[in-house]
């Protein structure tokens, strides 16, 4: 397994890739676990060449402080790597992927760029976007492996890829979750018992909405408030958001049709977690 730190190091290995199969991608924050596996997994069993990025990224984050306290084991992660067999691993350093002297970023507009995710942190859509593209640009990958976990990150990256021409195809994998339901997160490592315990009520308010959509109900703020009602039952879970919307645009969708994503966002202690799941246009679940 090779390790690059180095930008112009990353540059000179993908300029070599074409002689060497196709290229697989997985970018990611690191603190790695089964969801990610299942990724690096799908890249191993379709690309001859993959490559798992690992970088906090700071343009993302509401503050600092939120930053600084992303969970992080870079260690554990390249022990866990190594086992799984990756090819490249590149783990850019901050001031080299984002130089305090840059002032060229992806801004997206519209309902995609300020709605829910981009509502509750300005800084989230554009971060994610002018990220993604400068691995994009590096890595040259053919795939890149996504989880449906940060739904609206998938759909900025069709968004991005669409607008910018860039020549990548992109692949969208399930939800890996724990054996009770909640999604597997990096993020889940920083809550106490009794928060992992509330943070149950995300998936559980998804599967009241899914459940009414399977009994017929296609009133989307019904939907919402079936799910609302159901996490707000716990105190600990302070809810952002639980809406029914259009997977590619975020918009709200007034009525369930098939192709309609339920999304929810809430704050839980110190720890902000999400989920989805997505009633797909085939009539089945995406969760
Ligand atoms: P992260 O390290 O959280 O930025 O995630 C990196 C990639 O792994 C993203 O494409 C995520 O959607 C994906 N991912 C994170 N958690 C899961 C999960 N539980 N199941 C599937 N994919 C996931």
């Amino acid at each position: 397994m090779r390790i690059i730190s180095s930008i112009d190091e990353m540059i000179e290995t993908a300029r070599g890739w074409l002689t060497g199969g196709t290229v697989g991608f997985i970018p990611t924050m690191g603190l790695l676990h089964r969801g990610h596996l299942s990724l690096i997994q799908a890249a191993r069993n379709e690309c001859e060449i993959s490559v798992v990025s690992i970088f906090v990224n700071p343009l993302q984050f509401s503050s600092e402080e939120e930053f600084k306290k992303y969970p992080r084991n870079i260690t554990q992660d390249l022990m866990f790597l190594r086992q799984v067999n990756v090819d490249v691993v590149f783990l850019p350093r901050a001031e080299d992927l984002c130089p305090p002297a840059t002032s060229t970023y992806i801004t997206l507009i519209g309902a995609l760029a300020d709605r829910w995710g981009g509502k509750h942190n300005p800084h989230y859509i554009r971060g994610i976007a002018t990220i993604m593209t400068k691995l994009f640009h590096l890595v040259r990958p053919d795939i890149v492996y996504f989880g449906q976990k940060d739904a609206q990150q998938i759909a900025v990256a069709y968004q991005v890829v669409r607008d910018l021409n860039i020549d990548i195809q992109l692949r969208i994998l399930p939800i890996v979750r724990e054996s009770d339901g909640l999604a597997m997160s990096s993020r889940n490592s920083l809550l106490s018992p009794l928060e992992r315990q509330a943070a149950l009520m995300l998936y559980q308010a998804l599967l009241k909405g899914k459940a009414l959509i399977e009994r017929g109900e296609r009133d989307s703020q019904l939907i919402e408030q079936a799910m609302i009602q159901h996490v707000q039952s716990n105190p600990l879970v302070v809810l952002d958001y639980a809406v029914v919307c259009d997977p590619e645009s975020f918009e709200k969708l007034p009525a369930v049709k098939s192709g309609t994503l339920l999304i929810i966002a809430a704050q839980i202690g110190a720890v902000r977690l999400i989920d989805n799941i997505v009633w797909q246009s085939d009539g089945q679940w995406l969760m």
